[in-house]
């Protein structure tokens, strides 16, 4: 039966929710306060990988904070002022790290994202974007072979979940990516994972492709849901009022006002990051190459090659500190010395993330007529095909294909 749809969040997973939802019939209205794939989805590393399922937080954490706070070059920064709203997010994340939990995270995950190819093709395939998805896979590589070792425990995870990873020398590592010479002893090549050459392309044409599919895109912010018996029943916008059978909340760092407005409370925290694009670097990367002690990802893009990561705890609001993309910058000088830094960008963004590093995706607890698909954190992109199609499922009234109890609202 075809239902009315209204989805808040025209980012990457509002839209291919919106797109697996048309797929099925509904009629949709997608509303955004900006146009689509703007917002955090805009100007990521592009990393499609089934291999992400390691969660962020893992054994031993704690004792690297420290090291990570106090290196200028580290890839974490939390802003003094925001410490008290940080720490209680900090604590979850850090109390994540159990083996048992680890185990069943990564379990999860890997359902989630190993139908990452097969729910991306058809729809950037139906919307002509096919060429933007490359399975070229991708390079991890370390500075000593110490840090490699250090990491055994997430290359076991990958590998029991069915990961391909070989691991390589410095001479496997100049073989795949001539740029980097061999300046890493230690690497890991995991051949069947990719990326998308222009994340803010794929979704723009997503959204375009919905358009002309039937599907509605409002350019509206909105300020309040109001809630009747049945569940959400209006979005107040600040264009007006919209009446609402069926609600997908799709908001990224946003979400949790609407969740909590609905009686869903969840631990979501903006997890900052940043990137810098080299429009002209002259480097030829085959593949993207990640750097596994620095946290960073080099994507061969179509508009240039970009380095992107960083994690910054500062709040939605506050304003961006380039200095932290500085130190990709930094970073991509040191792993590159021959780029070319002339014409670059800045960029930065709000990743949507969960202490636990899986999102909520499911059904409202308190309202049939409410969804959830949020939380993604450093998976969205990812993430984002197989979601969509998930909560097409769950509206249809199918299974999904795999079990998503991991993913509900009130885990916390
Ligand atoms: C540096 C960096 C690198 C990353 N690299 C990768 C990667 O390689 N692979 C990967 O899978 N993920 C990656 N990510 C994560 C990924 O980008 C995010 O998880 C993903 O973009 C989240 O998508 P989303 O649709 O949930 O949120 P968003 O893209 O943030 O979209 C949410 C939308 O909701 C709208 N909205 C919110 N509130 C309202 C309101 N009140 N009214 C109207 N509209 C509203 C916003 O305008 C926005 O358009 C990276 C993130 C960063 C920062």
């Amino acid at each position: 039966m075809a239902n009315n749809i209204t989805i808040i969040g025209a980012g990457i997973v509002g839209i291919a929710t919106a797109s697996y939802l048309r797929r099925d019939g509904h009629d949709v209205t997608v509303v955004d306060m900006s146009p689509p794939g703007e917002y955090c989805s805009s100007g990521n590393a592009g990393i499609l990988s089934p291999g992400s399922c390691v969660p962020i937080a893992m054994p031993g954490i704690l004792g690297k904070v420290p090291g990570y706070l106090m290196d200028p070059l580290g890839p974490l920064k939390v802003r003094w002022s925001y410490y008290p709203r940080a720490l209680p997010w900090l604590w979850r994340f850090i109390n994540s790290t159990g083996r048992a939990q680890i185990e069943a995270t990564a379990d999860a995950l890997s359902a989630l994202l190993s139908q990452t190819f097969d729910a991306h093709l058809p729809l950037a395939k139906h919307a002509g974007c096919g060429d933007l998805i490359r399975q070229t896979g991708y390079v991890v590589v370390y500075d000593s072979e110490e840090a490699c070792r250090g990491d055994a425990y997430a290359w076991k995870l990958r590998r029991d979940r069915g990961v391909i990873c070989n691991e390589i020398d410095a001479a496997g590592i100049e073989k795949l990516v001539p740029a980097l010479g061999r300046r890493f002893p230690r690497g890991m090549h995991l051949p069947e994972q990719g990326f998308v050459a222009n994340p803010e392309r794929l979704t723009k044409t997503l959204a375009q492709q919905f358009q002309r599919d039937g599907g509605v895109i409002l350019q509206r912010k909105v300020l309040d849901i109001e809630i009747g018996e049945r569940g959400p029943q209006t979005l107040v916008t600040d264009a007006g009022k919209l009446p609402i059978d069926t609600l997908v909340i799709c908001a990224g760092v946003y979400s949790g006002e609407w969740s909590a407005k609905l009686g869903d409370p969840v631990p979501l925290e903006a997890e900052r990051g940043y990137h810098v694009t080299f429009s002209d670097p002259g480097l030829e990367l085959p593949m993207p190459v990640c750097s596994a002690q620095n946290k960073f990802f080099v994507t061969p893009m179509e508009m240039g090659t970009r380095i992107a990561g960083q994690t910054e705890f500062a709040g939605i609001e506050a304003e961006p500190d380039y200095g932290r993309a500085d130190v990709l910058l930094a970073h991509m000088k040191k792993m590159f010395p021959q780029v070319r830094e002339a014409d670059s960008t800045r960029w930065m963004g709000r990743r949507p993330s969960m202490p636990d590093s899986k999102p909520v995706i499911g059904r409202a607890t308190k309202f049939a007529n409410a969804y959830y698909a949020f939380g993604h954190g450093h998976i969205g992109l990812v993430g984002s095909a197989p979601t969509g199609r998930i909560i097409a499922d769950l509206v249809a009234g199918r299974k999904p294909n795999i079990d998503i109890a991991p993913f509900r609202p009130d885990r916390f």
